[in-house]
């Protein structure tokens, strides 16, 4: 079989059919054999829990060709964490640790032809994902689920290098409520924020940028993105009930105590964009996503945290630190990365 057909260095963040995906299922208690298949259907019942009451998750991690040849995974133990902490939210039974793991490995090895070459800078997406399929029509949780995760092939997020883009506050939405569901990686959040992200667009930004639901005055999410900003040789990251902790915002987090900066962790007013000398958001799709501007126009506040649409130097050390981990070309200190053999 050949990839003969992907053009590597032009994919985008779409979906691509692969070979294989993995799935699990939860029945009477028990979690089953994990299972190949090709589909990429799945038989639902139409009374399903996720179809009606959301009981979905799901999460996201890259695999990576490095220039050694080697496949390296990075931080699957971290998602397998995040997918029980959110397991626990929504009332879902916990996929354990050593499960996931053994999926992730085998959904990658299985599609191993679609892993991009290192050159592309493109990578494998993997999308594990939890539902409730039993019938019910009763909000109550359901007492089967399925565990699946598909891979698929992505271009890389900066096509004509890392840059830096414009967001806008929006207070017509919010993405979560304080004590909802914010922090966990379900799909209605996203829902939630469907209709702000298309405002922004419109309104020619790259993405919506939240504050906090109760009082509309603290930092919370760069649209499905975690926020930090950099001054005073410090990296400050926003603490927020309604933030999903992202994994990428904890591993730049560790690398700015290793390159020697401070690291806080607190609420963020929003009059304190003002004083970043960098901003950024950061996630698994671009690792961090340099913000040029945000602007509130509710208050016609711009914060500009850069002048000629540069990345600044901090945030660019951060990137290529992490991407260098990734990719096994930097030592991997903190034991983050999965080498498949
Ligand atoms: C997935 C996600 C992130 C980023 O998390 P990573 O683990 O870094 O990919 C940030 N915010 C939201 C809302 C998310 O769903």
């Amino acid at each position: 079989m050949n990839t003969d057909h992907i053009d590597w260095n032009n994919l985008s963040f779409g979906y691509q059919r692969t070979d294989y995906n993995v799935r699990c299922r939860y029945r009477n208690g028990v979690w089953g054999e994990i299972e190949v298949y090709s589909e990429e259907t799945i038989p639902l019942h139409m009374a399903a829990t996720c179809l009606h009451y959301g009981q979905e998750a799901f999460e996201g991690l890259k695999a990576f060709r490095c220039p050694d040849g080697k496949i390296r995974i990075f931080r699957p133990e971290a998602n397998a964490e995040r997918l029980q902490a959110t397991c626990r939210g929504i009332m879902m039974p916990e996929l354990p640790t050593e499960t996931f793991l053994e999926m992730t490995a085998r959904a990658v090895r299985l599609n191993e032809r679609f892993v991009p070459p290192y050159e592309s800078g493109a990578s494998l997406y993997i999308r594990p994902l939890l539902i409730g399929t039993s019938a019910q029509v009763g909000v109550h949780p359901a007492d089967e689920y399925l565990f699946l995760i598909f891979v698929t092939p992505v271009g890389p997020y900066f096509k004509g290098g890392f840059a830096t883009t414009d967001y806008v506050i929006t207070r017509a939405y919010d993405r979560s409520a304080p004590l909802g569901t914010g922090r966990y990686k379900v799909g209605g959040n996203y829902a939630a924020s469907l209709r702000a992200n298309h405002e922004a667009h419109e309104a020619g930004y790259s993405c919506e940028f939240y504050l906090d639901a109760r009082e509309k005055k603290y930092i919370d999410e760069c649209g499905a993105a975690n926020f930090f900003g950099i001054k005073n040789n410090t990296y400050v990251t926003p603490k927020s009930s309604s933030i999903l902790p992202s994994i990428t915002n904890r591993s730049l987090q560790q690398l700015a105590l290793d390159m020697g900066l401070a690291v806080e962790c607190r609420p963020i007013p929003e009059e304190e964009l003002a004083t970043f000398d960098e901003a950024g958001a950061c996630g698994t799709a671009a690792v961090i996503s340099p913000i040029r501007r945000i602007d509130d126009p509710e208050t016609g506040h711009s914060y500009i945290f850069s002048q000629n649409g540069e990345p600044g130097p901090v945030s660019r050390k951060l990137y290529t630190k992490l991407r260098n981990i990734q990719y096994g070309i930097e030592p991997d200190a903190h034991g983050w990365v999965t080498v498949l053999d």
